[in-house]
């Protein structure tokens, strides 16, 4: 199937769909909720696939919650969720560091979650938090004394990104053997207002331009996020669904893994969007057409028995 509304096809097509996996990694923002908004039909889809055996994944690009604060999320809004269920990126930051046997310091761009999820695996960091010109730029430059422990830079989500923490950075990466390592690159971040919010990948860009350095990503659509989900609990990716609203990272990354996919446009992507890249000829634009479509997962619960 290609672009196909999955609600729309004949009952024994839409059953057959549902046997063909076993693992489902679904995207939060924009499938489950929408910031601090449940929608609508959701919870009971995913618990019906958690009934019906499936292994369900909750993998999200957010690096601004520990795991324990997206279960509570997540429970709130009825959802059966549990720890290992939650696959974030500040979570997988630390997790990757930790599997490089990681032992110095790190400098944090992002928010409290990330220096908690390092701290959860016994990693030390600083940076988190406000961090601005005093007088001048000029008193900075004088009275910077690089902290020569940090041994990775770790970016994210970080309301208080500024000029000096891009200096600190940048300083720490001229380094070659400080990591660098990006939670995701999200351009924006979805937002009830209409407005442009900034996402990671801004921030990343303005750094990694500045060190001349490309970062190691570890969020959707990298591969890290599969490749962890696969060692630590194993998948058949033929047999994996991933369910998203974004097609450049949620649908990507299902196409790079080989795994069936599956939007839904209760988010960030639109229908029409997603219209023209099925029928463009590009290589790259055909990567982000998913499998099938649904308005909203919910829209699923009717045919799931
Ligand atoms: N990053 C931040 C800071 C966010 O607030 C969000 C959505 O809430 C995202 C990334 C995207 O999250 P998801 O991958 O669950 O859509
Ligand atoms: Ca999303």
């Amino acid at each position: 199937m290609s672009f196909t509304n999955l609600v729309k096809q004949p009952k024994e097509v839409i059953t057959q769909f549902m046997n063909s996996f076993d693992i489902v990694l679904t995207d939060c923002d924009g499938v489950l909720w929408l910031a601090e908004e449940p929608i609508e039909g959701s919870a009971e889809v995913i618990n019906t696939l958690k009934e019906l055996g499936k292994r369900v994944f909750f993998v999200t690009n957010n690096s601004c919650k520990i795991r324990d604060d997206f279960v509570k999320k997540a429970k709130k809004m009825n959802f059966k969720c549990e720890k290992d269920d939650i696959i974030s990126t500040a979570y997988l930051a630390a997790k990757y560091l930790k599997s490089k046997g990681f032992q110095k310091k790190v400098y944090v761009v992002g928010a409290k979650a990330l220096s908690q999820e390092l701290e959860l695996v016994g990693i030390k960091s600083i940076g988190v938090g406000p961090d601005a010109v005093q007088t001048s730029f000029k008193n900075t430059l004088e009275e910077f004394k690089a902290d020569p422990d940090i041994g990775a830079v770790i970016v994210g989500d970080d309301e208080h990104f500024s000029y000096v923490k891009m200096f600190k950075a940048a300083t720490y990466l001229s380094n070659p053997d400080v990591l660098f390592v990006g939670t995701n690159s999200d351009e924006q971040d979805p937002n009830r207002y209409d407005y442009i919010v900034p996402g990671t990948g801004t921030i990343i860009i303005a750094i990694k331009t500045a060190a001349q350095r490309e970062p190691f990503i570890v969020g959707k659509p990298e591969a890290y996020i599969a490749d962890f989900i696969k060692n630590e609990y194993g998948m058949d990716p033929k047999r994996t669904l991933m369910i998203g609203d974004r097609c450049n990272t949620d649908i990507l990354l299902g196409t790079r893994c080989g795994f069936q996919t599956m939007l839904v446009l209760s988010g960030i992507t639109t229908f029409k969007e997603a219209t023209q890249r099925k029928q463009s000829k590009k290589q790259e634009e055909k990567d982000l057409v998913p499998d099938v479509y649904l308005e909203k997962l919910g829209d699923l619960l009717a045919y799931m028995n």
